[in-house]
């Protein structure tokens, strides 16, 4: 039995950089010489907001719900897996209120996608994109994500019912 009027969740996913691969940032594919090595299609900010919204209702997290050992999960757009995840949430009476999103990376500069990267979350979660807040950040060259062999990302929610 789940109690309580509002829940909150967070997330956070990491995943390494890797010469030739497309990158792919909250639904969106920005152009870049190097994209994530995933199982999926390595979209960590949408991971991170997944595990979020797991997070919240305390449903575990993505891996145990999409296991990364599945061929079934291999390559998979993670606008899909958002979807289900959503799915989840819905079918426990809750919906999402807001969700504010941060992206730590050091290059590139994705300041130009961010409406569409709000945009294509509110798409999936059938919300306002005024309730998507997406972020991005360097880590001042310091680090995995300094030295550009990752990207980190972090995902709040608030639900309600
Ligand atoms: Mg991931």
């Amino acid at each position: 039995m789940i109690r309580g009027k509002f829940r909150i969740g967070n997330g956070y996913d990491v995943h390494a950089l890797a010469t030739g691969l497309p990158l792919w940032l909250c639904g969106v594919k920005v152009e870049h010489e190097k994209g994530c090595v995933a199982h999926s299609d390595g979209d960590a900010p949408l991971h991170a907001l997944c595990d979020a919204l797991l997070g919240a209702l305390a449903l575990g997290d993505i891996g145990k719900h999409f296991p990364d050992s599945s061929l079934e999960y291999k390559g998979i757009d993670s606008k899909i897996l958002l979807a289900r995840v959503y799915d989840l949430i819905l079918a426990r009476g809750y919906h999402l209120i807001n969700c504010d999103i941060t992206i730590a990376l050091e290059r590139p500069k994705i300041g130009t996608y961010i409406d569409q990267m709000r945009g294509a979350i509110a798409s999936i979660l059938d919300c306002d994109i005024n309730d998507i807040s997406v972020k991005a950040t360097t880590s001042e060259k310091l680090g995995f994500v300094g030295r550009q062999e990752g990207i980190a990302s972090y995902a709040t929610v608030l639900i309600g019912c």
